[in-house]
């Protein structure tokens, strides 16, 4: 069975759990785009998202 993915309400964060393990934030599974970040240090959307190295989606409702 194939789990789905969830992503973070307070940071974007992408994960299969009910709660971010990034923050600690609710999830939610209603969230658009997929942003792998690499060199969170030289991404210029990670520097806008505020985000680390990792799995982020675009936006999250
Ligand atoms: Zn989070």
């Amino acid at each position: 069975m194939k789990k789905e993915l969830k992503a973070c309400r307070m940071c974007r964060r992408i994960t299969d759990s009910d709660t971010c393990p990034n923050c600690g934030g609710e999830t939610t599974d209603e969230w658009h785009g997929y942003v792998f970040i690499l060199n969170s240090e030289k991404s210029q959307i990670a520097a806008e998202m505020g985000a680390s190295n990792g799995e982020f989606a675009l936006r999250v409702r």
